[in-house]
């Protein structure tokens, strides 16, 4: 017995835990995985890979929730995977408490002795609680480490680029650069910030998604035994990256509109330290001037600003999974279940 031909477009974190849970549960797909480039090579190379239990809407926490469950459970089964746990904490003023909790799952506060331990040098009337279930991910060892195991049952296609899809009634078809042709049941297009790119263009405008420009920056500071610091009023976090052994800034750059090629040749600017710099200084000044580098890309963003999983085009074939809204790993598990459930009614039903 065969199963689907399916064709997922996009070599990043989602289009790799696409592949993987397809296969978990469908274990008779015909599977090929495309990407222009190297497996996760594209936003998930520069992500932070920083997982905590916070979400605007119901939706997002829940992914972010179904998220944690699968990357604990992968870990334990796994333990070799470049993850390691840490603790998180969130601060805000006592007058945003009320928004915080609505924000963050599970909250528990911290009493005034635990305070001064995590974070002697808060600001006057900061609140603090501990979040639980968080870790950093090596986002582009994970992706690499999915396609090794995913050799072994698909077709993994690097080095190639996608130029052309053809929807019909009963299929679709996918020209590659290579001048060989996918025919596929269903095409999952996981494209990241090239969302508006390339020859999907036309069936993705309808989604109005935005590609932002992400700057996250590195301290020269030991991860050892350190615990990482959300501030969901600034929307800025200070995290350790034990696997790289710094610590790392990520604040809110408003640099719209960029385009994904472009970025690859983006550099940290002073503008951008400058602006992190500042953001910093009302939350830890002390670290403001140990600032200097980082890392420099952009992610798709939804208007709602929760993932967008829908069917593009006109025969329900082609489904678009994406704008992780700066947070695609930490919901990828998440949005590739709801993805799958999609895919699976359309086709069984189709
Ligand atoms: C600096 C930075 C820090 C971040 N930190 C975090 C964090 O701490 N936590 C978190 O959850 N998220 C974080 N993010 C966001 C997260 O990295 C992204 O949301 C996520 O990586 C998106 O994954 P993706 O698979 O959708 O896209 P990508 O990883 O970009 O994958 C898309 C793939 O599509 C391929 N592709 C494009 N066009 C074609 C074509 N024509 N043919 C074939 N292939 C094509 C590309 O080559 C690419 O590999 C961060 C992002 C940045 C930039």
């Amino acid at each position: 017995m065969t199963g689907p031909r399916i064709v997922i477009i996009g070599g990043g974190i989602l289009g790799c835990t696409v592949a993987a849970r397809l296969l978990e549960c469908e274990p008779q797909a015909r599977l090929s995985l495309v990407d222009q480039g190297l497996i996760g090579g594209g936003a998930s190379m520069y992500s932070a890979g920083v997982h905590f239990p916070v979400g605007r809407s119901e939706r997002v926490r829940r992914l972010s929730g179904a998220s944690a469950d699968y990357y604990q459970t992968l870990h334990a089964r796994h333990p070799q995977l470049p993850m390691h746990g840490f603790d998180f904490f969130v601060a805000a003023g006592s007058a945003d408490a009320e928004q915080v909790r609505a924000r963050c799952a599970g909250l528990r506060p911290l009493s005034a002795e635990e305070r001064r331990q995590v974070m002697p040098e808060l600001p006057y009337g900061q609140e603090v609680w501990r979040m639980p279930d968080c870790h950093a991910m090596d986002v582009q060892g994970l992706a690499q480490w999915y396609a090794r195991r995913l050799r072994e049952r698909a077709e993994l296609l690097e080095g190639v680029g996608v130029e052309a899809i053809r929807e019909h009634v009963d299929g679709v078809s996918v020209l590659l650069s290579s001048g060989r042709s996918l025919a596929a049941d269903a095409v999952v297009l996981c494209p990241g910030p090239w969302a508006n790119e390339g020859c999907w263009r036309e069936l993705t405008a309808a989604l109005d998604i935005r590609v932002k420009k992400v700057v996250a920056l590195h301290l020269q500071r030991p991860p050892e035994h350190g615990h990482a610091l959300f501030f969901p009023v600034e929307d800025a976090f200070l995290a350790p990256l034990p696997q790289r052994g710094h610590w790392l800034f990520s604040y809110t750059c408003q640099q719209w509109d960029v385009t994904p090629d472009k970025c690859r040749q983006a550099r940290v600017e002073a503008r951008e330290l400058d602006e992190a710099r500042e953001a910093l200084r009302g939350i830890a000044p002390a670290l403001a001037q140990q600032l200097g580098s980082g890392r420099v890309f952009c992610d798709a963003y939804s208007p709602s600003r929760e993932p967008l999983v829908q069917f593009v085009g006109r025969h329900q074939r082609i489904l678009f999974a994406g704008a992780g809204n700066g947070s695609g790993y930490r919901l990828a598990p998440g949005i590739a279940a709801e993805a799958l459930a999609l895919l699976n009614h359309a086709l069984t039903t189709g």
